[in-house]
Order: C-alpha cells, then sequence, then structure tokens
C-alpha cells in the first residue's frame, strides 16, 4: 500500500499542464465538482451557498456536478489530511483530460491553521505546482464566486498572489 504523500505525488504527476480553461468558450458551462479534504467544513458551507438566488452559480457560467468523471475543475476544501488524500487523488484521476485545480480556503492552499500538524499534507501548495487558490478563512460565498469568474475569464493571465482574491499558483 502506497503512502499518503506517494500517493498524492502521482497522482499529480500531470498537473503541471494545469491550465485554467474557459469552457465557456466553447458554448457550455465549467463544471464543478467539490471534495471536502479535512477540515472544520467552513469553506464547504460556504460553497453550499452557491447556487442560492444570491449567489446565482449558474447564471455566472458554471455548474455543479456530482461525479468527478463529469467535472472540468476540482474545487477543494480542507488541509489535505492523510486519511482524505486517497480520496483527492481518487477524484483527480477520474476527471476528464482538461481538468483543473482549485484550492478554496486557506486550509486548501497551504494547510492553514492545521499546516503544522501531523495528519495533514499541507494543503495543495506541498502537493502540486500548479492551482488556482481563492483565500480566506473562510472565503464569502461572493468572494468564491467573484474567483471563480476570474480564474475562467483570465485563465492566462500572470500568476497572482495569495493576497488576491483569485490566482494562480506556481512553486517553479
Ligand atoms: S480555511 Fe478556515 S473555514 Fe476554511 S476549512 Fe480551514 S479553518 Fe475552516
Amino acid at each position: 500500500m502506497q503512502s499518503a504523500p506517494l500517493t498524492m505525488m502521482l497522482a499529480f504527476l500531470d498537473v503541471q499542464k494545469w491550465r485554467p480553461r474557459s469552457v465557456r468558450r466553447q458554448g457550455r458551462r465549467i463544471r464543478l465538482f467539490t471534495l471536502e479534504a479535512g477540515s472544520c467544513e467552513g469553506c464547504a458551507m460556504e460553497l453550499v451557498s452557491l447556487g442560492s438566488s444570491a449567489y446565482p452559480l449558474g447564471g455566472s457560467g458554471f455548474q455543479r456536478v456530482q461525479h468527478p468523471e463529469d467535472a472540468d475543475w476540482l474545487l477543494v476544501t480542507g488541509s489535505v489530511t492523510r486519511s482524505c488524500a486517497g480520496d483527492l487523488a481518487s477524484a483527480w484521476e477520474a476527471m476528464p483530460a482538461g481538468r483543473s485545480l482549485v484550492a478554496v480556503g486557506d486550509c486548501a492552499h497551504d494547510g492553514g491553521l492545521w499546516k503544522n500538524t501531523y495528519a495533514t499534507l499541507g494543503g495543495l501548495h506541498a502537493l502540486s505546482r500548479v492551482y488556482g487558490s481563492i483565500p480566506g478563512c473562510p472565503p464569502s460565498p461572493a468572494s468564491i464566486l467573484q474567483a471563480l469568474v476570474e480564474l475562467a475569464e483570465g485563465g492566462s493571465s500572470p500568476t497572482g498572489s495569495h493576497a488576491s482574491s483569485a490566482s494562480r499558483r506556481s512553486r517553479q
């Protein structure tokens, strides 16, 4: 049986091909699959609010899907605990080509409050070279939606910083 860090490393081998693609230009919504990877679930609860009349996810060019096989973007919340690493790797591997990875909240970015604990792998920062990031603890539904729109529209924009509402991460 592989260790959790090795499982994640193997799963994300191809993530360097990550490019935030605006599939809207192809005439359809961007399909989102969300995965909670070990946290207080604050960020996950804020994500639930998206899609209400106050935060029109569909009207902004996105739709939720129930299976990673149908998704364009994987939205990750939580600090990526060792026990959740396998689920995260499986979801990523199940997604079709052109997939993208987005950290929602500080925990998903670098482990947040839990970054120095034995139980976590330190968020996506420790696992992947390139991914989108939405900062906050938790980010509000409005800021999540705004950041998703920015990522979709600015897919080829220069790498931003974690202080911005949406950014692409690179540890190169
Ligand atoms: S970033 Fe904050 S709200 Fe979100 S999962 Fe971590 S501790 Fe909870």
